[in-house]
């Protein structure tokens, strides 16, 4: 009998194992506290339980499944981990930091199905969906890497994946991220990045998670959006706009478009002009993303002059704009550029 993974389903696992035990409540909440705020990387840490109780739950439950293959530090405070799965295939997550801001940025599947064309992760199609367990398994090991004093305070599920092609594994990882008894972020600091699905969209929405949303857009019509990010051909942008609409109304939280700048692709005038008329009257964030090279692929960063132009007609026409400040390029960690496996990336 392979042992069960406690991350999976900690309560459940912990509510049975404990009644059939006869164990007090408070048991199952001590090991929680444990895993979340205590950061214990193994039963025997757990120095307020019996010697006896923590061998019993050493031989009942694996807690990490998740190998590290390889932890890599930049000079900007990004740290990336590779984690070889237990459940087979490889992932990369990121810790950010910036000023006082710890943002864990999170996989959901090996590899990714959309195929947008400028993106690292996408490159050799989706592998599986992570589970529950795995899912929490990055944020508990990248959370271990904080300091004392350091407080992580977001999460972006931005690395590898399509997070709304596998909500039922993701759903129940981020409430013990937000809830006071798992680390306690609120919903307003976690944001869920999606390819644009507008029917998983419009379920997020109808779950009343309020979690925060980004769409990644980086187009203004679709026909220019087919030939980046080529699921746009069964769900075209009046739907997945509809759909984003509709999330904004259930969850009161302002949206977030994101948008990859290409340099000589999308980066024109016109586009900026036809993204204002595009999203005029929402309450939106555009956040533009200067292209992050991946090796292999012929797209460009643009120069700051046309960034710079870009922004321009998009604030003219008074949409809210941010920059992301590219993070973690040294090492490959900054966004679009998380993989699969190492063998392409240590090259650079
Ligand atoms: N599948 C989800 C989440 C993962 S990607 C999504 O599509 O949103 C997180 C963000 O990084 C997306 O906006 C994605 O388009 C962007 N991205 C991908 N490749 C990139 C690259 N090479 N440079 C800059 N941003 C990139």
């Amino acid at each position: 009998m392979p042992v069960p993974h406690l991350f999976d389903d900690i309560d459940g696992q912990l509510a049975e194992w404990c009644s059939a035990r006869k164990l007090p409540a408070f048991r199952q909440r001590q090991i929680r506290r444990w895993l979340f705020e205590g950061r214990a990387g193994e039963f025997a840490e757990m120095s307020d339980l019996s010697q006896a109780l923590r061998n019993e739950l050493t031989e009942s439950f694996t807690l990490w499944t998740s190998n590290v293959a390889k932890h890599t530090t930049a000079d900007d405070g990004t740290e990336k981990l590779l984690l070889s799965l237990g459940g087979g295939g490889q992932i990369e997550c990121v810790l950010l930091r910036d000023k006082v801001r710890r943002t864990l940025c999170i996989s959901t599947q090996v590899g990714c199905g959309m195929g947008c064309v400028f993106c690292a992760s996408g490159l050799d199609g989706v592998d599986r969906n992570l589970t529950t367990g795995e899912i929490l398994e990055q944020v508990l090991l990248l959370q271990r890497l904080l300091d004392p004093q350091e407080r992580l305070s977001h999460i972006v599920v931005m690395g590898m994946g399509e997070p709304l092609a596998n909500l039922p594994a993701l759903l129940p990882a981020l409430e013990h991220i937000a809830r006071d008894d798992g680390l306690g972020i609120s919903h307003r600091r976690i944001t869920i990045s999606t390819v644009g699905l507008p029917k998983a969209i419009r379920k997020l929405a109808d779950l009343d998670t309020r979690y925060r949303l980004a769409i990644s857009l980086h187009a203004p019509n679709d026909e220019l959006r087919n030939q980046i990010v080529p699921v746009n051909d069964k769900m075209p942008l009046a739907e997945i706009l509809a759909a984003a609409d509709y999330y904004f109304d259930r969850s009161g939280r302002r949206l977030t478009f994101e948008y990859v700048l290409l340099a000589g692709l999308n980066d024109r005038p016109e586009h900026a002009h036809q993204l204002v008329r595009l999203l005029a009257g929402r309450t939106a964030l555009v956040n533009v993303i200067p292209y992050n090279p991946v090796m292999g692929l012929p797209y460009q960063t643009p120069s700051i002059e046309s960034q710079h132009a870009f922004r321009s007609i998009l604030e003219a026409g008074g949409l809210a704009v941010r920059f992301r400040h590219r993070k973690g390029d040294k090492i490959n960690a900054a966004c679009g550029q998380l993989r699969r496996s190492q063998a392409v990336v240590d090259i650079s």
